[in-house]
C-alpha cells in the first residue's frame, strides 16, 4: 500500500519534467551591446536548472572533487595540501553549485559596428558587464544590463 503511493508520486513527478524539455531550459534576458558610442541590442541566453538538476550538478561536482582527492593521495609531498584541500573542496563547491540558479550560456545580437549577426560563446563564471571582441569585426564589445543603461 505504501510502496504503491510512493510509486504513483514518482510517476507523477516524472510526467511533471516530461512537460518541459528534455534539454535544460534556455532563458533569455534583454541586454545591450556597446561598442564606444554605439548600442544594440541583444539577447543573454542562460541555462536555468530544476530543482533536480542542480541537486545532480552539485552532486557530480561533489563527487568528482572527491576523486581528486583519491587520486592525490599517491603524489609525494603535494598529497597533505592536495587530499585535505579537494576533500573540504568538495562540499564547499558542491554547495555553491546547488545555490546557482542558472549560468550563462550565450550572447546573440548585432553587432553595433557594423551589424552582423553575432553570437558569443559565455563560460559558466562570466558576469555582466563583461568585455570580449566581436566574432566577426574583431571590435570590442561590451555586454551590460539593460536596466543600467536606461537609467539616464
Ligand atoms: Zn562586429
Amino acid at each position: 500500500m505504501c510502496y504503491s503511493l510512493v510509486y504513483t508520486r514518482r510517476g507523477s513527478a516524472l510526467r511533471d519534467l516530461k512537460k518541459g524539455d528534455d534539454m535544460p531550459a534556455l532563458e533569455q534576458r534583454s541586454i545591450l551591446i556597446k561598442s564606444g558610442e554605439l548600442a544594440s541590442d541583444g539577447l543573454l541566453h542562460s541555462q536555468v536548472f530544476t530543482p533536480q538538476e542542480r541537486l545532480q550538478r552539485a552532486l557530480k561536482m561533489w563527487g568528482l572533487l572527491w576523486l581528486l582527492a583519491l587520486a592525490s593521495v599517491p603524489i609525494i609531498v603535494a598529497h597533505w595540501v592536495l587530499v585535505p584541500g579537494f576533500f573540504l573542496a568538495g562540499p564547499i563547491w558542491a554547495y555553491k553549485r546547488y545555490r546557482t540558479p542558472s549560468v550563462p550560456d550565450h550572447v546573440s545580437g548585432r553587432c553595433p559596428m557594423k551589424s552582423e549577426e553575432i553570437s558569443v560563446a559565455l563560460e559558466a563564471s562570466d558576469r555582466l558587464p563583461m568585455w570580449t571582441h566581436c566574432p566577426v569585426c574583431n571590435a570590442s564589445l561590451q555586454f551590460v544590463e539593460r536596466e543600467q543603461s536606461t537609467v539616464s
